[in-house]
């Protein structure tokens, strides 16, 4: 027999996780099917080979590219999703991301509703994930209406200097907000120990503000949730009108199991979410579920990212270096009709993790050499947007293969951002033929299996004609069925998009708690 739920969720990362919490306390019976297990706590989450060389977290999946190339893309099965991994950088989108903005390749398309409309589920966002920031800093930040619930990360000696530095030389650097369980203030009762293993890798001792900690471990112990692991959602099942989904298909422990819900929500990452509906399709949705308007699976978004580790006279002993942002090219500037782009620092570079991501630059070079070089870096996360095309897309084959189409946009932008790095590194001492351009993504191959921001494929909207789902993240053809994982973004910005889907995931839990009341 069909089991029945007020509310089935599908998957538990930064959307579904948060979902399930906010659902959690409204008494609601709660679902939550994840194809995944909780992600072991082994020294292995610390260990940059088993990490970045052994790929021991990435799925095995293999999906396709536009010319039937195989690749394994970066995906993770875990509870918390993609979180179990992420650098927890959770900044909101700016205010003209939510416009319609003009970007040498295109425009980027108009959010249906404002920054306005978001600002409160931000600040909800930020709070439940203890996000460490300093509202007030960045000058292409919207407004907030309240700050962030603690003080931001301080920066370490070396990072320091190049905050005091760049400042000094006219640039806006500030305090990037940053998702960890760490009270600066009583560090002897913090349990984070500012490793550099932040981004990328597991985190230990849990102190990754991630979507298991934070969302769903605490809700584990209501009665009305319940969390069924190893729980692969295949398909969705509609009445004969397709007007409602009637009941989840499962494979559970290797067996199909089914499970009902009034509301069902699917929350399994962007293109695996395209890849439900396209597989759910029936008499009356015969191009996959939702999909009267074509879209699903369309206008696949994932970034353009450029690593860059840049290698300084001076020793760079800093441990955590996730602490500065810079966002003077994020809008047109002056020098450039375009908005290039967000600057970041990602995690301390080392040996393993140069040979992990760049096996064939480095497969000659002894380790000593390398190790003596990650000394010396500092190392940058470049991010411009990337434009909502419709041939970007996802489809599936008739065995089940994601089939992922893409190319990039905005490429001159993104250029045009790492030279503005190169320039401002020159300004600060660290000269240019210092920098090492690491551009982990140019390859299309790579570019395409490191689908860690993934975004689009079912994009909300007003007009049932060009979206799939509609301001609520309901699907525009079915009465009960929502999407709250980044699918619903109809353009990516140009910052990382986690608190933005964990945002719109309370915003969607409370409207599914109204309409339930
Ligand atoms: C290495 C890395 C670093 C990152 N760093 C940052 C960062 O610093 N800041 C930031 O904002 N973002 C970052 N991101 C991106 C961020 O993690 C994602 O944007 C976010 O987690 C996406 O949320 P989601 O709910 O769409 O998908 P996910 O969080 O991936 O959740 C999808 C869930 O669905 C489950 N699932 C998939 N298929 C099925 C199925 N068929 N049945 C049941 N369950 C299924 C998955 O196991 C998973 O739990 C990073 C990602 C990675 C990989």
């Amino acid at each position: 027999m069909t089991e029945r739920f007020d509310v089935v969720i599908i998957g538990t990362g930064a959307g579904g996780g948060t979902l399930a919490h906010t659902l959690a306390q409204s008494g609601k019976s709660v679902l939550l099917l994840e194809r995944g297990d909780f992600l072991p706590r082994e020294m292995e989450n610390w260990d940059p080979k088993s990490v970045f060389v052994d790929g021991r977290y990435i799925s095995p999946d293999t999906w396709y590219d536009a010319d039937g190339k195989p690749f394994q893309p970066q995906v993770h099965y875990f509870v918390g999703g993609a979180t179990k991994m992420y650098g927890a950088a959770l900044y909101r989108l700016r205010p003209a991301d939510f416009g319609e903005l003009k970007h040498i390749d295109g425009v980027s398309p108009a959010w249906p509703l404002s920054y306005d409309d978001f600002e409160p589920y931000y600040t909800k966002a930020e709070w439940l994930y203890q996000v460490h920031g300093n509202h007030g800093e960045d000058p292409t930040e919207g407004h907030w209406s309240r700050q962030y619930p603690w003080p931001a990360l301080s920066h370490e000696p070396r990072i320091q200097q190049l905050f005091d530095d760049l400042a000094a030389s006219g640039y806006h650097p500030f305090h990037a907000p940053c998702g960890v369980a760490l009270d600066e203030a009583e560090r002897a009762r913090s349990t984070c120990i500012r490793c550099t293993w932040c981004d990328g890798y597991p985190c230990l001792v849990h102190a990754k503000a991630d979507a298991e900690t934070i969302a769903i471990r605490p809700i584990l112990d209501l009665p009305n949730v319940t969390l069924l692991l190893d729980a692969e959602v295949r398909s969705l099942n509609t009445d004969a009108s397709g007007g409602s989904v009637t009941d989840v298909v499962v494979s559970l422990n290797g067996s199909t199991e089914t499970y009902a819900g009034d509301v069902v929500v699917l929350s399994a990452g962007a293109a695996n979410s395209a890849k439900i509906l396209l597989q759910s399709a029936n008499d009356a949705h015969p191009n996959g579920l939702a999909n009267g308007s074509d879209q699903v699976g369309r206008n696949y978004m994932f970034h353009n990212c450029k690593a860059i580790v840049a290698l300084s006279k001076d020793l760079n002993d800093t441990v955590f270096q996730k602490t500065l942002g810079i966002n003077d090219f994020y809008l047109a500037w002056d020098d450039y009709e375009w908005p290039a782009g967000n600057i970041q620092m990602i995690g301390k570079s080392n040996a393993e993790a140069m040979k992990g991501e760049e096996p064939k630059l480095t497969m000659l070079a002894p380790k000593w050499t390398l190790a003596d070089t990650a000394k010396h870096a500092v190392d940058f996360w470049l991010t411009t947007e990337d434009l909502p095309k419709p041939d970007n897309r996802v489809t599936v084959d008739g065995d089940g293969n994601v089939h992922l189409a893409y190319r990039s946009t905005n490429d001159d932008e993104a250029d045009r951002l790492y030279h503005e790095l190169k320039k401002l590194l020159n300004h600060v001492g660290m000269a240019e033929h210092h920098v090492l351009s690491k551009n982990f993504y140019m390859d299309m191959n790579i570019a395409i299996a490191g689908c860690a921001h993934q975004v689009g494929t079912c994009r909300f909207g007003a007009d049932p004609a060009t979206s799939v789902l509609d301001e609520n993240c309901k699907a525009h053809e079915l009465d009960n069925l929502y999407v709250v994982d980044t699918s619903f973004f109809p353009s990516i910005g140009a910052v990382n998009p986690a608190l933005t889907a964990m945002a719109n995931a309370i915003r969607v839990g409370e409207h599914l708690i109204e309409r339930m009341r």
